[in-house]
């Protein structure tokens, strides 16, 4: 097992962290723990959430489970956290976070540009419980402290957001969030630890879904809180064991895999992302790209200083998005026309932009003119995967030619 106080790099880690060859078999690959129960040698030992120490050994798998324990090492080491709960779903995680953190007459500051789910379950479901939520654009760091209220206890931020591309900067609204006396969350699937740590830049709670990015091959869903040591126990209690939406051991076992080979998948991700993005900027049919990478990314500085490699997550804009949509479903040989994102083979869906704002969210006038100024009307979301980029580039050519 690696060292906790060496310093080793990325891939090193990515690998070996939080892993452990199995102690009765030897095996180097970790072994995945399908059981639900274990046997208890200790008969003192207790059946409730609330006695659950720092060092229980494993009761129940609600509780936990050695194959999700080693997948939470790993995250947590790859994030420079102290501690990750794994959870069934990147939606569950969430669900957990603000049902563990907030109460009725908390207030909830939520970025205007977080993943449709995330901006659904905050309108529909937390007013029930008397939680009130507002989104904020976070980008406007004047908007933010102007929103900013004693009871407010959460800010909840995502970047590069989904599907817009729009950043935040983290460690300046960590300032201003923690001024007030709230604390930070931020949803980092689509940058993954590769690209930005968040904890590192002051946020207090990273949010994933694991089934993007992190395990990468689109066969596992997943998601996970990191953060602080104390807090992530608690959440485990409170969320994890009450609420219930644990992750299997299987696909802990499966994102753990693919967590193996992130450093390297991000790396190939975003070499071609900037490769299909250059490609499509000097489209004669395409209007606009947005890519972090990409020099015309109005946020670029921005993403340069907080974004360690670009990430695979690019939108762009043609004339007539609805038919090309069909063209692309019909006609792509390469690129899946589907939802999701993050796996190693490329994905493609239009969005469009009256329907996400009519279903999901929700926002006034003049939030809805600076969502339209960055992201334009009607995109579409390209996760480039790892196939070869030129040939990325003739499917799109493909797709787009007789529009
Ligand atoms: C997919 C996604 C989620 C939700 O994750 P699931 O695993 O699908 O529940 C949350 N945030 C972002 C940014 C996502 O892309």
């Amino acid at each position: 097992m690696l060292n906790k106080n060496a310093k080793y790099g990325a891939q090193t880690r990515a690998i070996h962290a939080g892993e452990t060859p199995d102690p009765i078999t030897h095996a180097s690959a970790p072994s995945i723990a399908m059981s639900t129960t274990y046997v208890v040698s200790d008969a003192s030992a207790q059946f409730s959430a609330n006695a659950l120490g720092e060092e229980a050994p494993f009761v129940y798998c609600r509780w936990g489970n050695p194959t999700v324990r080693q997948l939470e090492l790993k995250l947590a080491d790859l994030e420079g956290a102290e501690a990750a709960v794994a959870f069934a779903s990147g939606m569950a995680a969430s669900t957990a976070l603000f049902l563990h953190r907030l109460k009725a007459g908390d207030h909830l500051i939520l970025s205007d540009v977080a993943y449709a789910g995330v901006a659904e379950l905050a309108r529909q479901t937390l007013p029930k419980l008397g939680i009130e939520v507002e989104p904020v654009d976070l980008t406007n760091l004047e908007a933010l402290k102007n929103a900013l209220r004693p009871t407010t206890k959460l800010v909840y931020a995502e970047t590069p957001a989904n599907p817009i591309l729009k950043l935040t900067d983290i460690r300046a609204v960590a300032e201003v969030a923690h001024a007030a006396g709230a604390e930070l969350a931020v949803d980092s699937t689509f940058a993954s630890p590769i690209a930005t740590r968040p904890i590192e830049l002051g946020a207090d709670v990273v949010v994933h879904s694991l089934t993007k990015y992190l395990s990468g091959h689109g066969d596992a869903v997943g998601g996970a809180l990191v953060g602080r040591a104390e807090p992530m126990r608690l959440l485990t209690q409170d969320a994890g064991i009450h609420l219930g939406g644990i992750l299997s051991p299987f696909n802990a076992w499966l994102t753990m895999r693919g967590m193996a080979t992130l450093p390297i998948r991000m790396r190939t991700h975003a070499e071609n992302a900037l490769h299909v993005a250059r490609f499509l900027e000097h489209h004669p049919r395409v209007t606009r790209v947005i890519y972090p990478g990409l020099e015309s990314h109005p946020q670029h500085e921005l993403a340069r200083r907080q974004m360690q490699v670009f990430s695979g997550m690019l939108t762009f804009q043609v004339g007539n998005g609805r038919a090309t949509a069909q063209r692309f479903a019909d006609q792509l040989e390469v690129i899946h026309y589907a939802v999701s994102l993050g796996h190693h083979r490329s994905l493609v869906f239009y969005l469009p932009t009256d329907e996400m704002q009519k279903n999901s969210f929700h926002l006034d006038e003049a939030q809805m003119r600076v969502y339209r100024e960055f992201a334009g009307d009607g995109i579409f979301r390209l996760s480039v995967g790892l196939e070869d980029a030129e040939d990325l580039c003739a499917d799109l050519d493909r797709g787009l030619r007789d529009g």
